[in-house]
């Protein structure tokens, strides 16, 4: 049985133990409904530090919309019973009041690289995502911390952010895991309906035509529209971007010599669903 520990008190003195070996300490952050992509990151952890430690924490900072915060699948137990086999050495899952206790009063705000994009769409959801992931360093005392690329924008902050604040972590950035037909692994699949289901993978084949057709000298002007058209088309009801960005600080790919990345984010079925690829 994996130990599930509720608080920073029961956490310490176990990570301090392996600190004293000499053990290093890798740390997955999570907000649980896991799947095949988050333990991708755990396996990832597992091959490069000694002791592994996964976060289930459904962090009400970094929602900007109290239906998603409520609609957002808790699935503790099966989460558990995935994280069995991989012999992770802890799952740290606590309240909301143990993460956020009365007088809570600091926030983490990245600029530059936060701005654009989710930034701007949802508001406050960056300082809520670096917040939470500065904390979860400063509980966890991890050496290493595993993200995915999934999350492109949240990766490159967190990046930036723990240089900035010469954290002592090394952030390792993970590929994205996809099902068969392409639709990237997201918790926010499991709300999809069925014939929705079905529609999804149209957004990494509609990514994936614009990429190549930028690759090959269209313009990004007139491959992202036709994309979108694409996407609406098949039943998509909102493009809210699809846009060409330097991989790194998210601004407008002006120096195309620079790694480039295609980010999106559209609705389907009031699913929000994002995913990115390099170009
Ligand atoms: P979440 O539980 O959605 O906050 O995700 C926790 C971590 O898992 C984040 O670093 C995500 O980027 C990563 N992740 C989510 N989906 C995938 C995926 N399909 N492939 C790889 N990593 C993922």
């Amino acid at each position: 049985m994996i130990p599930i520990l509720r608080t920073v008190a029961e956490m310490r003195p176990l990570v301090r133990g392996w600190k004293a070996q000499g053990q290093t300490v890798g740390v997955v952050p999570t907000m649980g409904a896991l799947h095949e992509g988050h333990l991708s990151l755990v396996r990832a952890a597992k091959a490069g530090t000694d002791r592994v430690i996964v976060t289930i924490f459904v962090n009400p900072k970094q929602f900007n919309s109290a239906d998603d915060l409520a609609k957002y699948p808790r699935t503790e137990e099966a989460d558990a019973a995935l994280l069995a086999p991989l012999q992770v050495d802890a799952v740290f899952a606590p309240a909301p009041d143990a993460v956020y206790p009365a007088g809570f009063a600091t926030t983490v705000s990245v600029a530059g690289v936060a701005g654009p994009l989710d930034g701007a769409l949802r508001p406050g959801h960056f300082d809520g995502v670096a917040t939470v992931v500065t904390k979860l360093f400063g509980m966890t005392l991890a050496d290493r911390a595993y993200f995915g690329q999934k999350d492109w924008q949240q990766l490159q902050v967190v990046r930036r952010m723990a240089v900035d604040l010469n954290l002592p972590v090394d952030i390792i950035g993970c590929e994205t895991l996809r099902e068969a037909d392409g639709l990237a692994m997201s918790s926010r699949n499991t709300r999809l309906s069925a014939s929705d289901r079905q529609t999804a993978p149209s957004l990494y084949a509609a990514m994936v035509a614009a990429a190549s057709a930028m690759r090959l000298g269209e313009p990004a002007a007139a491959a992202l529209p036709r994309a979108e058209a694409r996407l609406l088309a098949s039943g998509f009801e909102a493009v809210e971007y699809l846009a060409l960005r330097d991989a790194e600080t998210l601004d407008a790919a002006a120096d195309l010599s620079r790694p480039l990345r295609l980010l999106a984010a559209a609705w389907l079925g009031g699913v929000r669903l994002i995913d990115n690829i390099s170009v």
